[in-house]
């Protein structure tokens, strides 16, 4: 997959380093290099600002988590659609990926599977 194909929501709780998870803004920036990156969180959106500018990274959004089905609509040039978050959800056209999985394959993720670096 090509630049900008890829979107990746990040929940917060649980999931992102500082928060009870392991996934570091190392983890997020790199993702961002390639990716349409932003926050998915049960927390209002005003709180997840709060935590991305804690991060330093400026997400390109923040939803409440039950408005992730609404993206797609959003960014119709997107190709593929992952959430990653410590719960097992089932949200529609997304991918779900754990934590621990996501930073295994980040670069599959990102990359859709070139080596870069
Ligand atoms: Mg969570």
């Amino acid at each position: 997959m090509s630049a900008k194909e890829v979107l990746i929501s990040f929940d917060i709780d649980g999931t992102l380093k500082g928060y009870g998870g392991p996934i570091t803004t190392k983890h997020i920036k790199k993702a961002k290099e390639n990716t349409i990156v932003g926050g998915g969180s049960s927390r209002s959106v005003r709180s997840q600002w709060i935590v991305w500018q804690e991060l330093g990274i400026k997400p390109e959004f923040l939803v409440f988590k039950n408005n992730l089905p609404r993206l797609p609509e959003r960014y119709p040039e997107i190709k593929k659609f992952f959430h990653v978050d410590d719960l097992v959800l089932n949200i529609q056209r997304f991918t779900i990926l754990r934590p621990r999985e996501f930073i295994k394959n980040v670069q599959k993720f990102t990359y859709g599977g070139k080596n870069e670096n």
